[in-house]
């Protein structure tokens, strides 16, 4: 599970919605074992926290690989079917310096602002600057906060914050995509304004999260890729140099960060220029995804495919790491999504689906989802034989689950699919508990969503004791080095989940190709849609 810069916190998770279902029996002995195994291994010192580009992960990719080989699935690394892998060279940037003049004032990277950028080596800028809101262009909502603003070749600043009132996976889909919006719309640079509370917030403090290097995945050419194509720089801004973009505005800095906090913001011509440059050097890191593929049974539906995938990378070692142990071993994140889909692939081999389901393990999810942006850019198959995406990441199976979240479900055939697929084995849906942490964008399938493919994730649910041991995992555990096999673990559970997505992936391969709802912010132009049933 990624960790964005500003993780929303924790606030009491809610029951409310949670269905009761009786509860699936024990299942299979030997799969809970299996399961213990798998998270054992992946999970274990030797692997050091598999860390992108490390030892540890390539050994965790072989361990994939000899159960790839063993299920009978053939390499789907390229589109030859000649590798497991499919290997992907990182761009690790650090921005080394910078700095930016607003009228008779010169503000200096590190010190003033937090720049970024996927342009490596050095350039200049110069151009207008324009405040646009909270930035959000939402069609289905009626929102377009770049109505009647010119960007073209200018710097945008931006609201971090989001406008109340929208649904929570839309909310959190345009706060991650706000450079892109901009981007698209001709800007070369984006400038954001902190929320309004982190005004007395010293700057130092700041820049110990806001100024750590990006990584980006880089193309055929070496060039680093991200979504907002064609910007020269993004970055934050501390407090003078915010105050310093709005003097002589409309409205102040403060004045806005204020208002935007509650309700919608008209934006504004800023009434200077802004001109400097921003240096980076990168390091480059080789580390692939791992693909395989178990082919369908059925002569035309085979060349469809439905996507099972799992973050095979965690954070490695932090020799900084206060205490004796230094090693993060992700046995919740992911060694268990990647345990499940190894289960999933074995069941499935056995008596194979009507539709192709290639099994991925992606690298660098922790890192920003960029394996899985890579796949879903380069993708071994064509994307549009791609019918859905399930995501396996950070299920918590620290306690028996007697329901199931499923995340992006509402959108799309999926839903129906889904809630079939876990009532066969016994387990009630609740709608997400825990909105404000945005699990919808944190994780990789929300990169095939982004292309246009119908996707879902399912976490263990709230209902029970899932509340309690969702709150004590991701207050004490998540993404520290006590996430590690030592954990209550329970392995029946761990089994039922495997059950579960066995199931899901089963009925979607075997079923109506998925169809995005013609009303979903999500639903991809490139694809038809369905209309919503009524009920
Ligand atoms: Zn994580």
């Amino acid at each position: 599970m990624f960790k964005r810069v500003f993780v929303a916190g924790l606030s009491a998770l809610l029951l409310a919605g949670a269905s009761s279902v009786a509860l699936a029996q024990t299942v299979d002995a030997q799969l809970g074992d299996r399961m213990k195994g798998h998270i054992t291994y992946l999970a274990s010192d030797e692997l050091e926290g598999r860390d992108t580009g490390s030892a540890g992960h390539i050994l965790a990719a072989e361990y994939v690989e000899r159960h790839y080989a063993e299920f009978g699935l053939k390499p789907l690394g390229n589109a030859e079917g000649s590798s497991w892998r499919q290997p992907i060279t990182f761009a690790n940037i650090t921005t080394t310096g910078g700095t930016m003049r607003v009228g008779d004032q010169t503000f200096t990277q590190g010190q003033h602002a937090a720049l970024y950028s996927t342009v490596i080596g050095e350039q200049a800028f110069d151009a207008e600057m324009v405040f646009v809101g909270h930035g959000v262009v939402a069609p289905t909502e009626g929102i377009d906060d770049y109505a009647g603003l010119d960007v073209r070749g200018k710097v945008v600043v931006v609201l971090y914050d989001m406008p109340q009132g929208l649904p929570s996976e839309l909310s959190a889909h345009i706060q991650s995509s706000k450079a892109t919006t901009a981007a698209e719309r001709g800007a070369i640079g984006v400038l954001t304004l902190l929320p309004a509370q982190a005004r007395p917030a010293p700057w130092a403090y700041l820049m110990t999260f806001l100024g750590e290097p990006q990584m980006k995945w880089t193309d055929a050419q070496g060039r680093p890729q991200s979504d907002a194509k064609g910007l020269q720089f993004e970055g934050y801004l501390s407090t003078p140099m915010s105050d310093a973009l709005f003097a002589g505005a409309p409205m102040s800095a403060q004045e806005v960060q204020t208002k935007g906090a509650a309700e919608r913001v008209q934006g504004f011509a800023l009434p200077g220029r802004m001109s400097g440059t921003i240096s980076t050097s990168a390091e480059l890191i080789e580390s692939p995804n791992v693909v395989g593929v178990l082919e369908g049974s059925d002569p035309e539906l085979k060349n469809e495919y439905v996507v099972v995938l799992g973050h095979l990378d965690h954070e490695g070692v932090d020799p900084e790491q206060e205490g004796d142990d230094k090693i993060f071993n992700g046995a919740m994140d992911n060694a268990s999504g990647i345990a499940t889909m190894i289960e999933v692939a074995r069941e499935l081999s056995k008596n194979p689906p009507k539709r192709s389901v290639i099994f991925l393990a992606v690298t660098a999810e922790e890192k920003g989802l960029l394996g899985s942006s890579y796949f879903a850019a380069n993708p071994t198959v064509p994307l549009q034989n791609i019918v859905a995406a399930v995501n396996l990441d950070m299920p918590i199976l620290t306690y028996a689950f007697e329901d199931l979240v499923a995340f992006g479900a509402e959108h799309s055939t999926l839903g129906v699919v889904v809630k079939a697929a876990t009532e066969a084995v016994g387990v009630g849906l609740t709608p997400d508990p825990t909105p404000e942490e945005a699990f919808f964008v944190r994780s990789d399938h929300y990169e095939f969503v982004k292309a246009g493919v119908p996707s879902v994730y399912l976490d263990p649910g709230p209902a029970g004791p899932g509340a309690a041991a969702s709150a004590d995992f991701l207050e004490n555990h998540y993404h520290k080095v006590s996430d590690e096999v030592t954990l209550p673990i329970d392995w029946n559970a761990a089994a039922r989940f495997a059950v579960v997505n066995t199931s899901i992936a089963r009925t979607i391969a075997d079923g109506e190709r998925p169809l995005w709802y013609a009303d979903s912010p999500f639903a991809s132009p490139d694809r038809p849609t369905a209309q919503r049933p009524a009920n």
